[in-house]
């Protein structure tokens, strides 16, 4: 089986992100062989992230000769070959979730090649029922009333101490309308610093917090150390980290209790199978960000130890093939080859 091209579009849906921003700008690539089957993968990064596929990586693949009877080596192979690649002008960022969106694609290619779920070929799943947690910018009673046992509410845009007051306020009022029962999560997207994570964590202690996620920027590591060592709540974070290389002194500092690592965005498959290794070696959690995607919902059935996937960003309906939350649960769909999506290109509205 032969790469005769990779291709890579920004579809368009309503409420989706205009560009790539926020990294939300998600493109949907496609890996065609000349047998006829298509790998179909998510990444990020919007027009650049396009370009990066196009003008870079396509040019390393069309040829090459895949072998998926041979393992998921060859995948490995694949992965460091574009991670070289983009080296002087990747690592991190735009160019990764660009390589994220054609990993993803190539183990969509293994999985149709050798008619199994993606699931199958990272080992045997432990489930295929995971449990969900929603994410909340401001009223949690919608999360309540829909089943879910888990919700994170969104702090972003809470600035400092002076905060401090609103933040404990806002945890509390959540806490009362969810119940003892309900694990409750918040996160800062990188809006706070030590004080301010310091200063909440105080507070909110005694609430019963899962973790607060993301407090600091992702690269202030001497912060996260000190979080480490005098937070009373776990600290989560990883989102806006990058491959096995980036979340190493993560897992070897354990700066964080709880890793994030979004698949569309880290590297893919290849790199979220590295990060879990690596995490369970160092007993630590990972929660993928967007885990109840379809394409971090095949690894939590097979590699999660405690599996909680949170909800998907509701823009990417154009995603055929994935999953509903059901009464606060999410279903890997069993019966499929690659990962289960179904693209119709020709219904495709894009924005690039
Ligand atoms: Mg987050």
């Amino acid at each position: 089986m032969q790469i005769t091209d990779v291709r890579a579009v920004q579809p368009h849906c309503e409420g989706s992100p205009p560009d790539w921003r926020t990294s939300l700008g998600q493109i949907l690539v496609a890996v065609d062989t000349d047998c006829g089957v298509t790998g179909y993968g998510v990444g990020g990064g919007g027009a650049a992230g396009i370009h990066v596929v196009r003008s870079v990586l396509r040019d390393l693949l069309l040829g090459t000769e895949l072998e998926p009877a041979r393992g998921l080596g060859d995948l490995d192979v694949l992965w460091e070959r574009m991670y070289s690649a983009t080296l002087p002008f990747g690592q991190k960022g735009l160019a990764i979730m660009a390589l994220s969106g054609v990993d993803l694609a190539l183990w969509d290619l293994w999985g149709k090649a050798l008619r199994r779920p993606v699931f199958g070929l990272l080992g045997s799943p432990r489930t295929l029922r995971v449990p969900a947690y929603a994410t909340v910018w401001d009223d949690v009673r919608p999360a309540r009333d829909a089943g879910f046992q888990a919700v994170k509410l969104h702090l972003a845009g809470v600035r400092g101490p002076q905060d401090r007051a609103r933040i404990a306020a806002s945890v509390a009022g959540a806490r009362k309308l969810l119940g003892p029962q309900c694990a409750l999560m918040l996160d800062a997207w990188m809006q706070w610093d030590v004080e301010t994570t310091l200063a909440v964590a105080d507070d909110v202690a005694a609430t019963n917090i899962e973790w607060i996620e993301e407090p600091l920027p992702a690269d202030d590591h001497a912060g996260y150390r000190a979080l480490r060592d005098r937070s009373p709540v776990a600290i989560a974070g990883g989102e806006h980290e990058f491959t096995d290389r980036g979340f190493s002194p993560l897992i070897q500092q354990r700066l964080h209790t709880v890793l994030q690592p979004d698949i569309t965005w880290c590297g893919g498959m290849t790199a979220l199978r590295r990060i879990y290794r690596m995490a369970h070696d160092a007993q630590l959690r990972v929660c993928p960000h967007r885990g109840a995607e379809i394409w971090s919902l095949h690894a939590l059935v097979t590699l999660d130890l405690q599996p909680l996937a949170e909800q998907g960003r509701p823009w990417m309906q154009w995603i055929p093939g994935q999953p509903a939350i059901i009464d606060g649960y999410v279903e890997v769909p069993e019966d499929v080859h690659g990962f289960g999506v179904r693209i119709d290109e020709s219904r495709l509205k894009t924005i690039a």
